[in-house]
């Protein structure tokens, strides 16, 4: 044994003090930091990188010592050719005694410009994996020994089982940060209860639903959080320790007693007792279109019957045997039957628009149209049929671009705008109709007011969802509650937007933003998708 080596004693201590300080550590970088550094001492050599086989990449250096990462990597693709698992004892010697393979990483060293003269290579293996490779080069002419091997092997052993741990930790808190991420943003509330039927923890979304925050809600009973009721305000019980699978729906009671969202909660036992995991969806969004659903199909049957029990009782009159009508009586007759019909197809137009606006059926033609020409002509066509209410237009502004629109869609969103408002305020009052252009927006706007009932705050978004009608006053009016659906569809589909702005009692303003185009662009058609209303 040469006197630069280390006395066998020296190197059982060291590798010992080495082991302890690699188990006190848990953090894959230091660890690696630590293996580096000390063979690199151990070996007296100059530089040296460890590589790992990641999962599902190839080798990859991660620590190096006396060499850049950069030029390390230049080693990668030899390293590729390591077999996967530890060979078992045969003639040959195995891989990282190979000539061939000192001489390829001796070549690579070269290229790199790097002054290394001799390389020693072990693997790290870890129940017969190899799980990567320790290099470690020498710029002296003092060749590695047989000891120095024997001593790298033992170091190599204590080092794979060290990087392994840190790397299942590592893997451990990557999935912990993963399953994490996914609970924080999911849409549905989740909750984890142990097997003492206690909190473990609850998702934002679950503390959003519940009103109960992240941190005191952890150890609370979960029968505490998860409160469910009924539509007559009975508690339902929770589930009975050890059940399998259960599924309950109704409202959930907020930590501060309120009643909250309709939800269903899913509980799922977990495997050996060991608690289970509760997930909350919100319904009240499915409910309501459900309501509204039903409160259309009650409300158009009602639309529908009305107009034909009229048209049937005028037509059976005039069709009396017994009675000689005269000529004012059939005129005013046929008048109302009429009427009604008219009625009547406006609603079924509206009916068939809205479902072929939801099977994607809807085509627009857009043009350029000059509004401020268009809609005084259209304010005016419908003011003659409307003599109940007074009208006004007022331009806002000198100049104004063309927009692009499909005119017949668009007077369809200008009519309707102004039916409501005829509909809902009294006559006699003032409907005004005023276009303005947002220069910096690049936008016409025009915008609809009427001196009405106005429309309550939290209704605002609500009225252009289908089939949504404001309850009281506005529902005893007819209608279906597809018009602003409708108008909404028609307006986005141009690239434009549509609001409300009102205060109760104080009338309400139905404003459209389209966007301003170029006087000389061409013609073009699109399709009207539709709109998601669940939103
Ligand atoms: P419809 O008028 O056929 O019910 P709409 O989609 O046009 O359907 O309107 C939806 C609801 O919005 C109406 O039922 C009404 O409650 C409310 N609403 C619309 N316009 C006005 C308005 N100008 N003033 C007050 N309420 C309105």
């Amino acid at each position: 044994m040469s006197g630069t080596e280390l006395a066998p004693f020296g190197a059982h201590e060291y590798l010992l003090a080495l082991s302890r300080a690699l188990s006190r550590n848990l953090d894959l970088g230091t660890v690696l930091h630590i293996v580096l550094e000390e063979a690199v001492v151990l070996l007296q050599a100059d530089a040296g990188f460890v590589a790992l086989r990641l999962p599902r990449t190839n080798m990859r250096v991660v620590a190096t010592t006396g060499l850049p990462l950069e030029t390390a990597r230049a080693f990668e693709p030899l390293l590729n050719s390591i077999p996967q698992h530890s060979e078992t004892a045969d003639d040959t010697p195995p891989w990282w005694k190979q000539p061939a393979l000192q001489r390829a990483l001796l070549r690579i060293a070269r290229r790199q410009q790097l002054p290394f003269t001799h390389i020693i290579a072990m693997p790290l293996e870890v129940d017969g994996d190899v799980i990567g490779a320790l290099i470690a080069f020498r710029s002296s002419e003092r060749a590695f020994t047989r000891y120095e091997e024997r001593l790298l092997s033992g170091f190599a052993d204590q080092a794979s089982i060290a990087i392994r741990n840190a790397m299942l930790v590592r893997q451990l808190v990557q999935e912990r940060e993963r399953l994490a991420a996914v609970l924080a943003n999911s849409a549905d509330g989740v909750a984890l209860i142990n097997a003492e039927r206690r909190i473990e923890l609850i998702n934002p979304a679950l503390a959003r639903l519940s009103g109960w925050n992240l941190d005191d809600v952890v150890g609370q009973p979960f029968e505490h959080v998860l409160r469910l009721e009924n539509e007559a305000g009975v508690r339902l019980p929770a589930p009975a320790p050890h059940s399998d699978l259960v599924r309950q729906e109704g409202y959930l009671i907020r930590r501060n007693g309120t009643r909250g969202p309709y939800v269903s909660v899913v509980y799922t036992p977990l495997a050996q007792g060991r608690g289970m995991v509760a997930s909350v969806h919100d319904l009240s969004e499915r409910r309501a279109l459900e309501a509204s659903q039903r409160a259309f199909i009650a409300g158009i049957s009602h639309e529908l019957k009305t107009p034909l029990a009229i048209i049937i009782g005028y037509a059976e009159t005039l069709l009396r045997d017994d009675v000689q009508w005269d000529e004012a009586t059939w005129r005013e007759g046929l008048h109302v039957i009429l009427d009604e019909a008219q009625h009547l197809t406006r609603l079924v137009d509206n009916l068939l628009d809205a479902a072929r606006l939801e099977a994607g059926g809807l085509q627009l033609h857009l043009e350029p149209v000059q509004l401020d020409e268009w809609l005084p002509r259209v304010l005016s066509e419908f003011a003659r049929a409307h003599p109940s209410h007074h009208f006004d237009i007022a331009l806002d502004g000198a100049a104004f671009p063309p927009v692009m629109a499909d005119t017949g869609r668009l007077r369809q969103v200008v009519h309707n705008l102004l039916s409501n408002a005829v509909k809902y305020a009294p006559a006699d009052t003032r409907v005004s109709l005023r276009l303005t252009y947002d220069d910096a927006r690049g936008e016409l706007i025009f915008c609809v007011s009427d001196e009405g009932p106005g429309i309550p705050l939290e209704e605002q978004e609500r009225i252009f969802r289908r089939f949504h009608r404001v309850e009281g006053e506005a529902s005893r009016t007819e209608g279906a509650g597809l018009g602003l659906y409708m108008a909404r569809a028609i307006v986005e589909a141009h690239g434009g937007r549509i609001w409300v702005e009102s205060e109760p009692n104080r009338g309400a303003t139905f404003c459209v933003a389209l966007p301003a185009a170029d006087d000389n662009a061409p013609k073009r058609t699109i399709r009207i998708r539709p709109i998601d209303t669940t939103e």
